[in-house]
This record gives C-alpha cells, structure tokens and sequence, in this order.
C-alpha cells in the first residue's frame, strides 16, 4: 500500500524537497493534494508530474490559469482559503505542512481536527496557536511530527526515553550569515546578504528569520509546545557547522544529539516514512573531514529576537502572536527594501511593548490579534 501524502507548500523549498524524496520512491508514495499561494505554472507542473487529484492555489485571481494549465488531467483546479482546507483534509496519510507564515494556520488546524498526521514545517502555526493545536490533536487523535530539524532531532532523542526524564533540551542554531557580522554591518544589510545563509538552502522568510535569529525564538516556542517543556529548560547554542541539529539532556546528565549534514531531506524522510526509515540521496557525514564541531554562546546583543522570543513565550497568551505578526509583517518590507534589517527586530519589540491582554480562545482569535498586530506595526512604520 502506498502511502497518500499531501503538500500544502509544494512550491516553496520544503515542497521541492518533499517532491524529490517522493518522486524518487513512487512505489511508496501517491502525491493526493499539492497546494500554492500564487505560482500556478509551478503547481500545474507538479500536479501533472505526481498525478495529484487535487491542486489548490490561494490566490483566486490565479485559478483561471491553473484550470488552463491542468486541461487534460484528471486532476481537479480549486482556489481559495476553503480549497485550502480542502487539500489540508483530502484522502491523505500524511500532510506535509509547509506553507509559510501564519497563513499556513487554517490548513493546519484543519488538518489536525481532521486527525490526519502532519508532518509540521509550519514552525509559525504552532507558535501563534501552540495550546490550541496541541489541545486540538490530542482531543482528534492527530499526531504532529515535526520537520524543522532542531525539533526532529530533539523528536528522535526522545524516541527510546520518556519524556518524564528529560531535563533540558538544546536548540542548536547555526548563527546565520552575520554570526561575526558588527552591529554596523547588520545595520546596513541587504536583503541578498541576509538571505545568504552559510549552511541551508532555504525560503527567503526563514533566511531573514535566521539572520535575525528569530527563527531561533520561533523555534524556541515551537520546541515547548511540541514536547511540553518551559523556557527555563530550552537553551540555544550556536554551532556554525549545523551538523548536530539540537540535544536533550536527561535526568542522569545523558546528553543525546543527533547529527547529519545540513539537508531538510534528512528530516523530510523521517517524517515521510515514520516510525519507519528510508534511504535519502543527502550527503554523509564525515567526521573526520569536518574535524572539529564549535560550540558558542550567542551574542544577546546583536540578537535581540533571542530575547523577545523568550520574553513573549513567558508572557504567553497573545504576545506569542504579536511577536509572529510583527516578525512577519517586518521582514516582508525589509525583503521589498522599505526598511533596514535592524529595524525588524526593533519593530518586534515595539509591537510587543503594546500589551495586547486578549487570550486566545480560538482561531479566530489569533487571527484577529494577527491582523491587529499588521496594522499597528504598518502604523509604526509610517510614523517612523
Ligand atoms: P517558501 O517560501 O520556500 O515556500 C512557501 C510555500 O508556501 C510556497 O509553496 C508558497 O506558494 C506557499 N505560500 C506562501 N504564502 C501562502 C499563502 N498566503 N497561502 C497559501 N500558501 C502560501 O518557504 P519554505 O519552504 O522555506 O518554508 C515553509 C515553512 O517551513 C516555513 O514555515 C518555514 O519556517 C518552515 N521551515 C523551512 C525550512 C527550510 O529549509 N526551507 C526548514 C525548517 C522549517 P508560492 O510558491 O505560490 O508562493
């Protein structure tokens, strides 16, 4: 029996990634739903090779064109938010949650309420609506694997121990493109400079979120609601060769990592076949090539996002949103050039100084604190 995947995402980097392991093994996989915000020539094209049943793109003024470019196929052209949550609850086995930014959300929740499994890209969805979907997998029998692979590495540490016994866990982070990098030259980064990221090959959110390191503090949320451990028991380090992906410490001061070169086909694949293994075509690694694995502090100066990230996951209720919100809204006008790359961090941060008080009852909620949270720091800037 074929496993059924669907891939919400299938454009973007962690789409590519999941279509290569996919295509390479089609006697183990049938692509069932492939869904995209805008890029129509793209999706078609996947759909076409992979004989999905379902091609969902967000932007409805691109659905005229899909239609056109799927003719002939016996695959069905649909658009829109609830084609979205179409394919995100589709006759799948698995659901590759790789949309980016809390626009991934809805599908997600979906997805889950559905019961599906979800293998869980999506670091943003968790982190504005963490207690809701944990609640809302538990209560549906849904089972979240996650992809990033800090928090699949820590998932596989955690495969022969109970949680119970865990002590610490530690985020490894590669320190982004400006590591070494002085606060002047942060300061006048480019875009194409910060999306330049020493080890991964990624989307160009996530890359700006690496040199700001907030995708640290992203992750940092992300690792307490998907293993139920509180800040004060998440450390980040910095590794600059990104080949040990995080560690849990347990109670006896066992310290279990898990290591692999820098390749999202490593922990694509382990979702992709839970709980069992597959072969990937990702490099070895070769210890004694690589030689030495470094280990630093990181530098709460240069990093502030480290901070706010931690702040607003203390704070918990709608600061972890506001903080996703702001970051989002942020790094898609320094990508466009209307501010500078420090100027995110510093947005975040006065966004968070708003203390919105509302606690997040429902989707509708975060989405709402969402889209408050845009519109104020649109006000900000302009203000600036
Ligand atoms: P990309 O920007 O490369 O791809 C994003 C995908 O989401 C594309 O298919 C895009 O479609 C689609 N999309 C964008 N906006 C919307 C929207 N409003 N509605 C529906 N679909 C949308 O991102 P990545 O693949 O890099 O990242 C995806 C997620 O995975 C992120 O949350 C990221 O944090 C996480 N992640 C990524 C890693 C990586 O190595 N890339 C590593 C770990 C986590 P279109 O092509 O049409 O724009």
């Amino acid at each position: 029996m074929r496993r059924k995947i669907a891939i919400l995402g299938a454009t973007g980097s962690i789409g590519k990634s999941t279509l290569d392991l996919v295509e390479r093994n089609p006697e183990r996989f049938e692509v069932v739903a492939v869904t995209a915000a805008t890029n129509s020539e793209a999706l078609a094209d996947i759909a076409r090779r992979t004989c999905a049943k379902l091609a969902v793109v967000a932007d409805e003024s691109r659905l005229g064109d899909l239609c056109e470019r799927l003719a002939g196929t016996d695959c069905e052209a649909a658009a829109g938010e609830r084609a979205l949550t179409d394919a995100a609850t589709a006759d799948a086995d698995l659901v590759i949650a790789a949309i980016v930014g809390c626009a991934g959300l809805g599908p997600v929740m979906a997805a889950v309420e559905a019961g599906k499994t979800v293998a869980l890209a999506n670091k943003e969805a968790l982190v504005t609506a963490g207690s809701l979907m944990t609640e809302a997998a538990t209560k549906n029998g849904s089972t979240l694997l996650p992809v990033d692979s800090e928090h699949n590495a820590i998932f596989q540490c955690l495969a022969c121990s109970s949680r119970e016994s865990v002590s610490k866990i530690i985020l490894t982070a590669s320190g982004g493109p400006f590591r070494t990098a002085s606060a002047e030259t942060m300061r006048d980064a480019t875009p194409a400079q910060a999306v330049a990221h020493p080890n991964w090959s990624m989307g160009a959110k996530i890359s700006v979120d690496s040199a700001t390191m907030m995708n640290k503090g992203l992750e940092l949320i992300e690792a307490h609601y998907l293993f139920g451990v509180p800040s004060d028991r998440i450390d980040i380090v910095i590794h600059p060769q990104s080949v040990v992906h995080s560690l849990v410490e347990f109670a006896d001061g066992s310290v279990l990592a898990q290591l692999g070169s820098p390749d999202m086909r490593i922990p694509i694949a382990y979702a992709l076949a839970w709980p069992e293994r597959m072969p990937t075509p990702a490099q070895r690694l070769d210890l004694a090539a690589i030689s030495r694995l470094d280990f630093e502090a990181p530098d709460p100066e240069r990093f502030p996002a480290l901070r706010l990230a931690r702040a607003a996951l203390e704070q918990g209720g709608a600061a972890p949103i506001v903080l996703n919100a702001a970051n989002e809204t942020a790094v898609e006008r320094f990508l466009r050039g209307s501010i500078g790359f420090t100027e995110i961090a510093r947005l975040v941060g006065r966004a968070l100084d708003e203390n919105i008080s509302t606690s997040p009852a429902s989707i509708e909620d975060v989405l709402e604190i969402d889209r408050l949270t845009r519109a104020r720091v649109d006000a900000l800037m302009q203000a600036a």
